[in-house]
C-alpha cells in the first residue's frame, strides 16, 4: 500500500491553488509536506526488510480508543520477529535537546510537549489494540528523526530514538522474519481503521471564491488546454486527458467537502468553462466518473 496524504494535507494542497492561504495555513502546509516527505523516506528504508522478510507494515493507522471517545494515528506499525515496533517519523528542520529522562526540549530550552506526551499514549493504545485483536506482544517504540541535517543533543546510546546514522544498524538488528503468521492481525487492524478523522474540516463550497481551471496534481500549476482531448502542464511537463481533468475537478471538491453535491454545470464552471457541462455529463453516463 502506498502512503496517502492525510485529508487535511490534501485540503490545504487544493486551497493553496484554488484560493489564497493565510500565513498560519502556509506554515501548516509546510509542516504537513515535511512530515509526508519524511514518511516516504522511511518507507523506502523499511521496504527492503519488509520485502526480504515478509513483514507486516501497517501505515497511517487511525483508530478509536477509550470506547470511541478519542482517536489516535500511528504512522507505522511493524510486526517483526514476533514483536510490535511503532516508528514515529519526524522530519524536522530544527535541532532538539534531550535530558536524562528522555524528555525533549527545543534549543531555546522550551519543552517540546508534542513529543513528550506522544510516546506513552501511542504505546498504551497500541497495547490495548493488539490485545483486543487477540495478539498481545512486546511493543517497542522509536522516534525516527529522518532529516540528516537535524540533530538531537544529549542523546544516549540507549535513547529510544533513531537518527539517519543509527537507523540502519537498528533495523538490521531487529527487523527479522516472524515465526508466526500475522496476516489475520493485519486484517483485524484494517477492520478497525477509521477512514477519516472526526476532527477534519469540511469547507463550505462557494464557486465565486474558488479559483477556476484545472490544476496539476504534481506541481499545482494551472493546466493549459492544448487540444480538445488534452491538458498539459508547463510546470512539470505532465499531459492528461479531458477525462482525467474532470477527475481532478471532482477530486478537489470531494477533498474540501465530501458531502457536497456536484452537478455537471457546476464542474463546467469550475473548469472555467473549458469543459462543457454536456461533455462532463457524457462521461458520467458512460460510468467513467461519479459525482
Ligand atoms: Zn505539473
Amino acid at each position: 500500500m502506498t502512503r496517502k496524504k492525510s485529508l487535511n494535507h490534501m485540503q490545504l494542497d487544493v486551497l493553496n491553488y484554488r484560493s489564497t492561504l493565510d500565513d498560519e495555513s502556509v506554515l501548516t502546509l509546510q509542516k504537513l509536506e515535511n512530515g509526508y516527505e519524511g514518511e516516504l523516506l522511511f518507507d523506502q528504508v523499511l521496504k527492503k526488510y519488509k520485502v526480504q522478510y515478509g513483514l507486516i507494515h501497517v501505515k497511517d493507522f487511525l483508530f478509536e480508543f477509550d470506547g470511541g471517545s478519542k482517536e489516535i494515528q500511528i504512522d507505522n506499525i511493524v510486526i517483526s520477529h514476533d514483536a510490535c515496533y511503532i516508528f514515529e517519523v519526524k522530519k524536522f528542520e530544527f535541532n532538539l535537546m534531550m535530558d536524562d529522562r528522555n524528555m525533549f526540549y527545543f534549543e531555546d530550552g522550551r519543552e517540546c510537549t508534542m513529543l513528550n506526551n506522544q510516546t506513552e499514549r501511542q504505546v498504551g493504545t497500541v497495547r490495548q489494540l493488539l490485545s483486543d485483536c487477540g495478539y498481545p506482544m512486546a511493543i517497542h517504540h522509536r522516534l525516527v528523526f529522518i532529516n540528516p541535517n537535524q540533530t538531537v543533543y544529549g542523546m544516549k546510546k540507549e535513547s529510544p530514538i533513531l537518527l539517519p546514522n543509527t537507523m540502519m544498524r537498528f533495523l538490521d538488528n531487529y527487523m527479522k522474519p516472524n515465526r508466526r503468521d500475522y496476516r489475520f492481525l493485519e486484517d483485524a487492524l484494517n477492520e478497525r481503521r477509521l477512514l477519516r478523522s472526526k476532527h477534519v474540516n469540511f469547507y463550505k463550497i462557494d464557486l465565486d471564491t474558488l479559483r477556476k481551471g484545472v490544476y496539476c496534481k504534481s506541481c499545482s500549476t494551472r493546466l493549459i488546454r492544448s487540444s480538445r482531448y488534452k491538458y498539459s502542464c508547463n510546470g512539470c511537463d505532465v499531459k492528461i486527458s479531458t477525462l482525467d481533468a474532470i477527475k481532478c475537478l471532482i477530486h478537489d471538491i470531494r477533498v474540501l467537502n465530501p458531502d457536497y453535491k456536484m452537478t455537471s454545470q457546476f464542474l463546467s464552471r469550475l473548469s472555467d468553462g473549458e469543459i462543457t457541462g454536456s461533455a462532463i455529463r457524457r462521461y458520467r453516463i458512460k460510468g467513467d466518473v461519479q459525482y
